[in-house]
């Protein structure tokens, strides 16, 4: 096999298709015994839903995503700060999609397993140990129920797409430890409900230390004239406060969060109401992980989560690891299946995804709510008595060119994979 894939999360399985299409034989082993459709919201940026379309997939996407045409920043009072068009509405030739991350995994695996067969991704396959050799690597994957070993498969290379408490990145820095905490809880949740603005928008409210971000995710609901509307509540807590390891599914408890968002009725959208009416809540808190010096170890290689996991800030998380898995792709073809290969995919991915690490620590574009809360947090009349059109305008322009979606840059250029 020319490679192995550890871990089926969204970036794994879009690197075997991606690798299958340019003829690259791989497996992918996934440590869960089965893979379902889990987690709550996520957003997909135009530049990775033009790798998805390039896969062939942009029409199941859009049977069940949301086409997003707007993103807008409100105050914790819900006044305007800025709004933007998004996606097909600004000009790009691909849309941005707000989906179920389950849905989407879904239709990923589904495509992995009708063009590579059924047996190309193992499910209950936990990566717990490899040999970087000269000429291949080998892996050797256990149960993580019993920690009985299943099997040790060799291979030209092996790529972690293990996610944020990746085994590969735990083996290469020992001493890196857990995720690192910022102090602020995430409580995720999805509510069926009436749709709130044109019923295609993404609307965050707060400032840095309290936050609510909303906005629709499935088509599906639509057309009988409701919203399901993915949420994400943030707050700053205490951070000697012992809060419990990030767990993607943990579920949240409505008491340690709702009351402070109790009077957030802007009219136009009531997020204790919201809040309320949820059907499944999840608490996460937000971690990150420092830039790494070198993701490649001989025939090894990160992407994804495993190698840049970053705050759920400017909507970059699985967006960056579906570009990595395409530049791979590119890479493997140009170079052949080596680890010349694989340290010029690093040598273009490692320093864009650190900077967008570092970015959303200082909030990406979300910076502009924590100003406005800074400099007139009792409300204002106009805002651009707060902050210039200018200032707004360069903030939301500096992320998209630093995460690689300015818009007039993504419709020009050439594909990544096809060249
Ligand atoms: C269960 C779950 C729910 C999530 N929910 C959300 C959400 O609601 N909103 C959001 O924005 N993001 C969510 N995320 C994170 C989001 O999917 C990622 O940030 C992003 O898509 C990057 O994907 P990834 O494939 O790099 O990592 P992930 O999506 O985390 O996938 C990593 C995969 O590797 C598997 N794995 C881990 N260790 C091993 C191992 N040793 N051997 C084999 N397999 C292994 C994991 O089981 C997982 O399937 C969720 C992730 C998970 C795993």
């Amino acid at each position: 096999m020319a490679v192995i894939i550890a871990g089926g999360g969204i970036v794994g399985l879009t690197l075997a298709l991606s690798l299958h299409e340019v003829g690259i034989s791989c497996q992918v082993f996934e440590q869960s015994r089965e893979l379902k459709p889990l987690g709550v919201g996520i957003n997909v940026l135009p530049h990775a839903v033009r790798e998805l379309t390039e896969l062939g997939l942009l029409d199941q996407l859009a049977a069940t995503a949301i086409s997003t045409r707007e993103l807008g920043y409100y105050s914790k009072r819900g006044q305007k700060i800025w709004t933007e068009p998004r996606g097909l509405d600004a000009g790009y030739n691909w849309p941005q999609f707000s989906i179920f991350r389950g849905d989407l995994q879904m239709i990923l695996l589904d495509a992995v397993r009708d063009r590579l067969g059924p047996n190309a991704v193992r499910s209950g396959c936990c990566l717990s140990e490899f040999e970087v050799r000269e000429n291949e690597v080998a892996a050797t994957f256990t149960d993580r129920g019993s920690g009985k070993n299943i099997e040790t498969v060799t291979g030209d290379i092996l790529v972690g797409a293990d996610g944020i408490h990746s085994t590969m990145r735990k083996k290469f820095y020992p001493q890196e430890g857990a995720p690192i905490w910022n102090g602020a809880i995430l409580w995720r949740g999805v509510t069926r409900g009436e749709p709130f603005l044109d019923g295609q928008t993404m609307i965050m409210a707060g400032h840095e230390h309290q936050k609510f971000v909303c906005y629709p995710i499935s088509s599906e609901a639509r057309g009988r004239g409701n919203s399901v509307i993915n949420w994400i509540a943030e707050l700053k807590v205490d951070p000697n406060e012992a809060w419990a390891p990030e767990d993607w599914n943990r579920k949240g408890v409505l008491d340690d969060f709702l009351p402070r968002f109790e009077d957030w009725d802007f009219g136009w959208l009531n997020v204790p109401e919201i809040i309320r009416t949820a059907s499944q809540i999840y608490e996460f808190p937000m971690v990150d992980r420092d830039p790494l010096p070198r993701w490649t170890h001989g025939r090894a290689t990160l992407i994804g989560d495993a190698a840049h996991a970053m705050y759920p800030i400017g909507s970059n998380g699985a967006t960056q690891g579906i570009i990595d898995a395409r530049v791979l792709t590119r890479e493997l073809v140009a170079k052949g299946i080596c680890q010349a290969a694989l340290l010029s995919y690093e040598d273009e991915r490692r320093p864009i995804t650190a900077r967008i690490v570092e970015l959303n620590r200082q909030n990406g574009p979300e910076q502009v709510m924590q100003a406005v809360e800074e400099k007139a947090s009792d409300g204002f009349d106009r805002i651009e008595d707060v902050l210039s059109m200018q200032e707004l305008n360069d903030t939301a322009m500096k992320y998209k060119k630093m995460a690689g979606f300015e818009q007039d840059v993504l419709n020009e250029r050439a594909s990544i994979v096809s060249g």
